[in-house]
């Protein structure tokens, strides 16, 4: 899994180089791949209910694959975060540019940056986003299943942060 997205987030710098989105998937389609270009994945906004600061959330993959689970690229502008949040299933992080923070309830923070792979176990409470002096990417992997909706809390407010 890891090694595919690595190579999805890639696709900007090949797609200028290569033919056509529909030329090229026409081509995978016969043997046997199929590649979803980065031109044809538009980023949305973080929810402002969700997410404090900007937050671009660029999918990877269809979050509707029972077998997968969903995927996204989510970049944080410095200082922006996640609302406080947990998920049922659990939930995987790569970290793919920056340098960032993550937070269990009642715990230390922790600092992670590019190439670290982080394990949030189900229903922990905890949020993730940018360090304030850095812009943050990382790859959210969603455990695949039935009821992995997250549970969204409240906002990491400014008090809670700028104390980190
Ligand atoms: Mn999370």
């Amino acid at each position: 899994g890891a090694l595919v997205l690595a190579g999805c987030s890639d696709g900007d710098e090949r797609s200028s180089e290569t033919p056509s989105p529909s030329a090229r998937e026409a081509a995978s389609a016969e043997a046997g791949i199929t590649v979803w270009p980065a031109g044809q994945r538009a980023s949305t906004v973080g929810d402002r209910d969700l997410f404090t600061g900007d937050v671009a959330i660029l999918p990877l993959y269809d979050p509707t694959d029972a077998s997968t689970g969903g995927a996204g690229q989510v970049t944080f502008q410095p200082g922006a975060r996640t609302a406080w949040h947990s998920h049922p299933a659990g939930q995987r992080l790569i970290v793919t540019d920056g340098t960032g923070w993550i937070q269990q309830e009642g715990q230390d923070r922790i600092t992670v940056s590019e190439g670290d792979v982080v394990w949030f176990e189900p229903g922990v409470k905890h949020w993730h986003g940018a360090r304030a002096d850095s812009w943050f990417s990382h790859i959210a992997l969603a455990v695949p299943g039935e009821n992995t909706s997250n549970e969204w809390l409240e906002p990491v407010d400014d008090e809670h942060y700028g104390a980190l």
